[in-house]
């Protein structure tokens, strides 16, 4: 029996659905997944997506038809509307914000829209290097012999003929330029002789159209012992759990693992999500991936264009075997692909904190929302981190998840030798050359004497957080936010980091018109200024959110790095996550005092994470790496326990305040922000929810109060935070939350607030 109506999600922030009725002309086409055309009040044609077909008649006149169906056949499927219902209750937002995050713009015009949805991209292309002709054995040893003379030549060649297996029975396969690059080591100018002596061609190929690369595949490689250890630990825990967490010491070959627990998941013909929390990452694994699992491997990040999102989506609906995606490595917004048949998520750093959307809605967290897309497909899922997060880790120790460890690095090399460097004391006994202390300069000098590399890491860009008149102690700030402006001196101008807003730096003070203002404090910019007037002979290369804006700039970065023609990088947490590289043995951190001193709970949990990443990027390879932590407080507890490596004790005493305190994972927290252009207004809607509020959940309610920043882009601040008892039906909560934000959203007046729920707030 055809359906009469359908339940439609529209791009607005408007919680609930959006009944039609279903013209019998389009019964056979309305069918949840499809875009579809409707109107929306008097005027406004909007497009949307069918999420429900019934019978049920709606309790309000005036149903309006469905206009037009834009789909043939279900652009989004039925597991993914199901995810999206989830995310939409469980972080409080609506089911049009859910699709607006997760289907991409260009196939899907947001608002009005009077133009019909064509699909308009352009495939992408790319050269791939293969042999000119189907030489034989006989004829390509002549070649050969002929090059032995030309060793870049004869390198290119070889490397070729080694990755694609070539023989003469077999067929020409063409192998992507930057690969065949990459793998021999070789710069782009050697195809030239080559291609002219009709050896080797170049073409131009459509990526989204290749098949034969079956002999490409490089065999993966043996596990070590404790490897196949954890590996059977984790394939056993499966067969009882749907979460395994896999804690493993830097380096100790996790990635590694993950690949051999794809290639089973591939060969049973299902899907793998791999999610990674910074797209610097993806650039350096992709290689790992694509070397074992060829093109059926997918990346998928926030650089990439309009048109190449709507060609990986398709790629990955794409149920044919040789052409669709299997695996998809990704950031957090890869959760939304349409995967039919996921087997296994991976969530590599499971702990990292950028896995946490915070604006726009939906505030969903990518590690959370994940395992529920897996649970949804029946898969797997896998957490992986070397200091996990306190939540996770806690839900191993009470079974609710499988524990697979690592307590060794990958060819047994020790972890990096921490060492403590007091700059409290380096500045009374006048020892810092600028910011670095003596132990950090000697390491470093050390380094570069024997040829290796340095990271040096600092948590904030720029080049001074603010400056300062010395006189009377003015500071500038953002004429938008309650924030000082940072300096930055490439561009020689101030810069707020929470809107954009810049101005040219005064050249006196505002109030006592002193001539000389100073800088305080350092970030990114200012330490490579720095450490090249120390190590003048040094190559210094920084990364950090001002040099990474375009497109390649993460891979140029990290390229030259990896090749050596950087010795130095200075980076914030940008380098600190699970980049490889070969011949980097001291690490530098260089004021570890502003990470701990950050007003949130998790604040040491992080400190401890950040520190033990950064660090284990040092000495990866062959010999045990150094790690020279600046502060100026030795003693400190997290410190300790960082130089210790000692996680365990960590998570003891993180867990037990927790506990005592009443934070995660002992309890819920859910953060509501009012925001208002006026101060006073402000505070007398904050109070007015907060009052509600308390009549319903009384001492759970914390605030209303002004956040640290109180005013971003000329909105005033404040927050109201509820702790919520793990006992305590969730749903129900929520549902009252939403009861007392509808009574304020009908105050008078109220209608220029903003209200923003944060779920699980990070
Ligand atoms: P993690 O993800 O735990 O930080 P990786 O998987 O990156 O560790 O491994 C660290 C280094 O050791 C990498 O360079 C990797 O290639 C190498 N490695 C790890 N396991 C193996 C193995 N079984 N065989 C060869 N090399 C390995
Ligand atoms: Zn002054
Ligand atoms: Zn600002």
């Amino acid at each position: 029996m055809p359906y009469s109506f359908a339940d439609i999600i529209l791009p607005l922030a408007v919680r609930g659905r959006f009944t039609y009725s279903i013209p019998e002309h389009l019964s056979q086409s309305v069918l949840p997944g499809v875009r579809v055309r409707v109107q929306l009040g008097n005027r406004k044609i909007y497009s949307g997506i069918i999420c429900r077909v019934h019978n049920n008649t709606p309790g309000f006149k005036n149903i309006r038809p469905v206009m037009e169906v834009l789909d043939p056949v279900p652009l989004v499927n039925e597991r993914q509307l199901d995810h999206w219902q989830w995310i939409s209750d469980y972080y409080m937002c609506s089911e049009g914000e859910v699709m607006k995050a997760a289907v991409p713009a260009a196939l899907f015009p947001s608002g009005e829209t009077s133009t019909p949805l064509t699909e308009k991209y352009k495939p992408r292309k790319e050269t791939f290097i293969e042999l000119a002709a189907k030489f034989s054995d006989i004829e390509l040893n002549e070649i050969l012999d002929k090059l032995a003379r030309s060793p870049g030549q004869f390198k290119i060649l070889t490397a070729y003929l080694h990755l694609t297996g070539y023989n003469s029975d077999s067929d020409i396969i063409p192998l992507r330029k930057s690969l065949l690059l990459k793998e021999s080591g070789s710069s782009a100018g050697i195809f030239k002789p080559l291609i002219k002596k009709r050896i080797l061609a170049a073409v131009n190929l459509e990526v989204g159209r290749l098949k034969d690369y079956g002999n490409m595949n490089e065999p993966l490689r043996q596990l070590s012992d404790s490897q196949r250890v954890a590996f059977n630990s984790i394939c056993n825990s499966f067969k009882e759990k749907d979460i395994v967490l896999l804690h493993g010491v830097t380096s100790s070959g996790k990635t590694e693992i993950y690949i051999h627990l794809i290639e089973e998941q591939l060969k049973q013909g299902r899907q793998v999500l791999y999610m990674l929390p910074e797209i610097a990452l993806t650039t350096q694994i992709i290689l790992r991936l694509q070397k074992h699992f060829g093109p059926v491997t997918g990346i998928y990040h926030s650089r990439f264009n309009e048109q190449e999102r709507v060609e990986i989506w398709n790629r990955v609906a794409d149920k044919n075997p040789d052409t669709g995606y299997r695996l998809i490595l990704g950031v957090r917004s890869s959760l939304f692909l349409p995967f039919s048949n996921l087997g296994l998520v991976i969530i590599d750093e499971e702990h990292d904190t950028s896995y946490k959307q915070h604006d726009p809605a939906p505030r969903y967290h990518a590690r959370d929302s994940a395992i529920m897309l897996a649970a949804l497909h029946k898969a797997k899922t896998l957490l992986g981190s070397a200091s996990p997060s306190i939540e996770s880790y806690n839900n191993a120790v009470n079974g609710k998840y499988g524990y697979a460890e690592l307590k060794e690095r990958y060819g047994l090399i020790k972890l990096p030798e921490i060492i403590i460097a007091n700059t409290r004391e380096a500045y009374r006994k006048k020892l810092m050359v600028s910011h670095f202390t003596p132990e950090l300069l000697e390491a470093v000098d050390r380094a570069l004497g024997r040829n290796e590399q340095v990271i040096l890491f600092q948590n904030r860009r720029g080049f001074s957080p603010y400056i300062e008149c010395p006189e009377c102690g003015w500071i500038p700030v953002c004429i938008q936010c309650a924030v000082n402006l940072t300096y930055h001196k490439t561009l020689n101008r101030l810069v707020c980091h929470y809107c954009g807003y810049t101005s040219p730096v005064p050249s006196k003070c505002d109030g006592c018109s002193y001539p000389g203002l100073a800088t305080r404090g350092f970030g990114t910019e200012k330490i490579e200024d720095e450490i090249k007037i120390v190590f003048p002979d040094a190559r210094v290369a920084r990364m950090d959110q001002d040099t990474t804006r375009t497109r390649n700039s993460f891979n140029r970065i990290i390229q030259a790095f990896e090749e050596h023609r950087t010795d130095i990088l200075i980076g914030t947490q940008m380098i600190s996550k699970g980049l490889d590289f070969e011949n980097l043995t001291v690490v530098g951190i260089l004021n570890a005092d502003n990470l701990m001193n950050f007003p949130d709970f998790r604040a040491h949990e992080r400190s401890y994470q950040l520190m033990e990443q950064v660090s284990g990027r040092a000495g990866r390879r062959q010999k045990q790496g150094k790690v020279v932590i600046q502060t100026s407080d030795p003693a400190n507890k997290i410190i300790r326990l960082v130089l210790l490596h000692d996680y365990l004790t960590m998570f003891r005493l993180q867990a037990e305040e927790r506990k005592n305190f009443y934070y995660p994972p002992f309890s819920r927290l859910i953060r509501i922000s009012i925001k208002h252009k006026d101060k006073a207004l402000l505070n007398k809607y904050a109070d007015i929810l907060g009052n509600d509020l308390k009549a319903t959940f009384g001492r759970r309610v914390l605030g209303p109060e002004f956040p640290i920043i109180s005013r971003i882009q000329l909105w005033y601040i404040k927050t109201i935070l509820l702790k919520i008892e793990k006992e305590k039906p969730a749903a129900k909560a929520r549902q009252m939350i939403l009861e007392s934000i509808d009574r304020l959203e009908k105050e008078k007046g109220a209608t220029s607030l903003r209200i923003a729920i944060d779920v699980d707030p990070y």
